[in-house]
């Protein structure tokens, strides 16, 4: 049994003084490649993390749910009557689960949950949606219920969207249901087709570095509005229902005459291309091959979406420095995370070559940990 489900489970049962009737967890999650092209109606390829939120819960008689996160020392309770779009606090993640499953037309009965987690919070690795997949996993076992995965990712997004108030896309939450151990998730992000490709790095002898910059991301949520609005500005311009849509780029770029929006639409475009060419080259096998389109994919962000922030910039040249074969920032950008393709082994090494760099430049330390592309939500014991 891993230390957080012993955790849990110990913790649950001195609480509640009898064990749980289960245990279940939902990772957290990389984006491997496709940065900004899930509004544009676009592919991305997550993978699910090692990294999980774990709940052990049992049914309670009444209809109250008791939700205690042990990572906050929190505990909060709440009845139907409290589920109100909105709520305050981090427990509006799994309340909005049981509001979002009940909006559905799911009967949810009440329950008893104790979780902890060990998805570092607020650093694009979405911690949130892998409470709202745990939770939901949780319930919907719980009150045996019958949902097919997709649909559950869509409830878990409704919760973040709608009762938490996040205005994100479904790529968090179908990544932290979808994923398998040693896949990437290839997403439609217009059909939501999904498809697991091969992501062996053992195999491959490589190792994935994922370093968090720990850069306080002010910026986001207004820079994002404006990425996202000329994105769609440039869609109606060029007369196309969504970025995705642009099959000739030097075409649209001769039709816009704006450049900054020229430079917006070559990212979307070319980054769509290079999430296509990933899930060929995983396909085939062809792990290291991803390192050009990783260094590519970050000097589009950098340059063309501008989205990247010093700290992110050095980060990515110091691991390249160090060996990486190839590496980018991960997420929406402004902070957040690094990736870096690297031989076995080579985590370490690389992670504190940056982390000197990081000392140098008078930057916050980093911390980084393997990225192991790991099973999605589900029972664990
Ligand atoms: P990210 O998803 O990138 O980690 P968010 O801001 O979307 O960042 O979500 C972080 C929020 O999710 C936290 O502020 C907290 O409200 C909630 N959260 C995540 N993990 C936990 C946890 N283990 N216990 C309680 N709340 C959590
Ligand atoms: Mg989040």
């Amino acid at each position: 049994m891993s230390n957080e489900r012993d955790t849990v489970v110990r913790t649950f049962t001195d609480r509640v003084g009898r064990p749980p009737a289960g245990v279940w967890a939902a990772p957290g999650r990389v984006n491997l490649i496709g940065e900004h092209t899930d509004y544009n109606d676009g592919f991305v390829m997550p993978f699910a993390l090692s990294q999980a939120v774990t709940v052990a819960a049992s049914p309670r008689e009444d209809d109250t749910w008791s939700v205690t996160s042990l990572n906050l020392d929190s505990t909060r309770t709440f009845t139907r009557a409290d589920l109100v779009p909105g709520m305050s606090g981090w427990a509006a993640y799994a309340a909005g689960v049981v509001w979002a499953l009940e909006g559905a037309g799911h009967q949810i009965d009440g329950a008893d949950l104790v979780l902890s987690s060990d998805v570092p919070t607020g650093a694009g690795l979405s911690s949130s949606a892998a409470l709202e997949c745990a939770v939901l996993a949780t319930l919907a076992e719980l009150s045996g219920l019958q949902i097919e995965p997709l649909e559950r990712s869509k409830l878990a997004r409704r919760c973040e969207n709608e009762f938490v108030g996040a205005p994100t896309g479904l790529m968090d939450q179908a990544a932290s249901t979808l994923c398998t151990a040693e896949h990437a998730l290839f997403f439609d992000c217009r059909s939501y087709a999904a498809e697991q490709v091969p992501l062996d790095l053992g195999v491959a002898g490589l190792e994935l570095l994922v370093l968090d910059t720990k850069t306080p991301h002010d910026l986001v949520d207004s820079e994002y509005a404006d990425r996202r609005a000329t994105c769609e500005e440039a869609a109606r311009r060029l007369g196309v229902q969504a970025l995705r849509d642009v099959l000739d780029l030097d075409d649209a770029l001769a039709r816009l005459s704006d450049p900054t929006m020229r430079r917006r639409v070559r990212h979307v475009v070319t980054e769509n291309a290079r999430v296509l060419q990933a899930a060929e080259l995983l396909g085939a096998g062809r792990i290291r091959d991803l390192a050009p389109l990783l260094d590519a994919s970050h000097a589009s962000m950098r340059d063309d979406f501008e989205i990247t922030v010093p700290t992110v910039d050095l980060a990515v040249s110091a691991a390249r420095e160090a060996g990486a074969y190839g590496a980018r920032m991960t997420g929406g950008g402004f902070g957040g995370c690094i990736i870096a393709l690297v031989e076995t082994g080579d985590v370490d090494r690389v992670g504190r070559a940056v982390a000197d760099r990081f000392q140098r430049a008078r930057y916050a330390a980093p911390a980084w940990f393997a990225g192991v592309p790991s099973a999605g939500a589900g029972r664990v014991a």
